[in-house]
């Protein structure tokens, strides 16, 4: 196995399932990769010839077996700053703009897209999230694009313009009146409950 969920405490591993506490210890659960099978995939040379997105790290990422990618996921340009650079004292900084990530113009498109893989492989075929803006748009468009159901949980005060970003890509939208730490709780119950991905409960290790 190239990777695997192990509690961050006790080390117990926990194989690849959607699940992110360990029930030993209540700890949260990550993804460990098996370094030495990895190295001989991840070289300079490997990542030079990948595509011009996430997918040339393939090797170090979370995605199953036979993979296959549907959208080009970031890699975003740096952009030089001179300006800034010269006021902190740095002669080389650079600012990565992740405002042109596609498809949703966040960074949380990178983890969606990660997260998403192994709800295929999972056999999940709704997707579902809380959110207050960004996360809730990655998740409805990418589970537009790859053929998933997609439900999305927001706090009721949420103001329009992120909620149309989320509505335009079709989900089923449930505003919840209460904090985001609420509709959090109440995700957290419905995962327990339905057979759903949350990408950010029982797919967040992912
Ligand atoms: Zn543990």
């Amino acid at each position: 196995m190239r990777y695997e969920l192990r509690c961050r405490e006790c080390h117990k591993s926990w194989g690849n399932v959607p699940k992110s506490v360990c029930e030993e210890c209540f700890s949260p659960l990550e993804v460990f990769f098996d370094y030495e099978s990895v190295r001989a995939e991840f070289t300079r040379e490997k990542i030079a010839q990948g595509p011009p997105n996430i997918w040339r790290y393939s090797a170090l990422l979370p995605l199953p077996e036979n993979h296959e990618p549907t959208l080009p996921v970031g890699f975003t340009p740096l952009i030089k700053s001179a300006q800034l650079g010269r006021n902190i004292g740095s002669k080389n900084l650079f600012i990565k703009n992740d405002a042109v990530c596609t498809p949703t113009l966040s960074f949380k498109d990178r983890v969606v897209a990660t997260a998403l893989a192994n709800a295929r492989a999972f056999g999940f075929d709704t997707v579902s999230c809380s959110s207050t803006g960004n996360l809730a748009n990655a998740t409805a468009a990418q589970a537009a694009r790859n053929g998933f159901k997609c439900w999305i949980f927001i706090p009721a005060d949420l103001e329009q313009a992120k909620i149309i970003g989320t509505q335009v890509f079709g989900a089923k939208l449930v505003r919840v009146s209460g904090s985001y730490d609420q509709v959090n709780r109440l995700c957290s119950q419905i995962a327990d409950d339905h057979n759903w991905g949350f990408v950010n409960v029982n797919l967040r290790p992912y």
